[in-house]
């Protein structure tokens, strides 16, 4: 199937007289005929649902159909695309580990790598993506575990050479982890390019229409755990009678420990309802995105020309510095332009308090044109030096070009810029 049609079909098929569309199983529970069943269930947790703190089928269903998308093996849902990020590396690194992670970061993330995983004995090191590789390979400890980048990253825009830096990750013997959000897998398939674990924030255009939190994490399954240093998967879990991820799970180790470790003990799992809303949005993305890369490259282009934005990056416009690695990775630059505009903070904030259809609002990827100053928003807590190393300038302006009528979305610029 093509992703028009995975979108619409993939993660669930009705049976004879079964609901069409994927039904909302508000359960806490599933019930059992007896002890012994209930006990067979907790031997082995893939094989049956027991609580919804770590599985259910309306959850699950989204999954699979993210999965598939993405060409990977399995993936499960979490309660934001943070939590993503969290249960991807804690699946990997424990205390005293650490892990590698490209600086051109959502300023989330980069809070989650710097200070709170630091204060949990795991470091991130934070490195150049435009480094060679010898200084690249230099960075690498025996207690390295991950490799860690954006497709597309937030708000910075650069594009990351996946195929360089799963090669880098392969030749250690740890597997690169991408956060593809921007691109989606519509435009940009990291797995492809020897991605081994793919998250997302499901908040942004995967849902699409700014109704609910959530993450996703997919596993491509293809990840060789004996070939590197990781106990967690190859060892036996004292939590699971002793079960060894590897062994009983395959190609499925990594996606399971996930689910049956780390949901089971964190409860980071979203509920039925805010996983019927991202699969509503799920239907509509191929469509969605079309436009969004419509809409986004002329108003791009628009930006180019104005006399009042000292700079634009986006890299669908044949002059930005990641067009050639756009042209390689993405299908097309996705919905989010970012401008640099004159005067600074202060022009960067006039300009978007004079727009009236796009909105102020923190978030990105919207249906609805929506705007955002990063250096006062989401990368407030970042220093002066961790905002120059994520790509963001005190007048930068993230533009997330929504689905309104491009002229509209113009117009709207003009009267602002004016
Ligand atoms: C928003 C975002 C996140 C965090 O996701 P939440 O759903 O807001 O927790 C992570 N990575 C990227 C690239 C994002 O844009």
């Amino acid at each position: 199937m093509r992703d028009e049609t995975k979108c619409l079909h993939a993660g669930y098929t009705p049976k004879n007289a079964e609901p069409r569309v994927v039904p909302i199983v508000q359960s806490t529970t599933y019930r059992y005929d007896s002890a012994e069943d209930i006990g067979a269930v907790f031997d082995d947790p893939s094989k049956s649902l027991i609580y919804s703190r770590f599985e259910n089928p309306t959850v699950m269903a989204v999954e699979d159909k993210i999965a598939a998308l993405e060409g990977g093996i399995g993936a499960m849902c979490t309660s934001s695309g943070q939590m993503a990020s969290l249960l991807s590396i804690l699946n990997l690194c424990s205390a005293g580990d650490n892990f590698i992670s490209v600086s051109t970061i959502y300023g989330g993330t980069v809070n989650l790598f710097a200070a709170t995983l630091k204060k949990l004995g795991i470091e991130c090191v934070f490195v150049d993506a435009n480094a060679d590789e010898e200084t690249l390979d230099r960075v690498f400890t025996k207690n390295t575990k991950a490799v860690f980048g954006e497709s597309l990253a937030n708000p910075a825009l650069a594009v990351l050479d996946i195929e360089k830096f799963a090669s880098l990750a392969h030749r250690h013997h740890v597997p690169l982890i991408v956060d593809n959000t921007f691109p989606t897998p519509v435009l940009c398939k990291p797995i492809e390019y020897g991605a081994d674990v793919v998250i997302h924030s499901t908040s942004k255009y995967l849902d699409g229409h700014a109704l609910q939190v959530g993450g996703v994490i997919v596993d491509s399954g293809r990840f060789d755990w004996h070939g590197g240093s990781f106990p967690g998967l190859t060892e036996p879990d004292p939590t699971y009678h002793g079960i060894v991820y590897t062994e009983t799970y395959g190609k499925m180790a990594y996606i399971l420990k996930a689910r049956m470790q780390l949901m089971r003990d964190f409860g980071a799992y979203p509920s039925a309802h805010s996983a019927f809303l991202l699969n509503l949005g799920l239907e509509t993305l191929p469509l969605r995105m079309e436009r969004y890369c419509e809409n986004a490259l002329k108003v791009a282009q628009y930006f180019l020309k104005s006399p009042k934005i000292e700079s634009v990056r986006y890299p669908g416009l044949p002059d930005d510095p990641d067009y050639a690695l756009a042209q390689k990775y993405l299908k097309g630059a996705s919905g989010v332009v970012t401008v640099v505009v004159k005067g600074g903070r202060k022009g960067a904030i006039t300009f978007m308090d004079a727009l009236k259809l796009a909105s102020n609002q923190v978030h990105v990827a919207d249906i609805r044109s929506c705007v955002q100053h990063p250096a006062s928003s989401t990368h407030r807590q970042l220093t002066d030096e961790q905002l120059a190393a994520a790509g963001v300038h005190p007048g930068t302006v993230r533009f997330s070009v929504g689905l309104e009528h491009v002229d509209d979305i113009l117009a709207d610029i003009e009267q602002a810029m004016a």
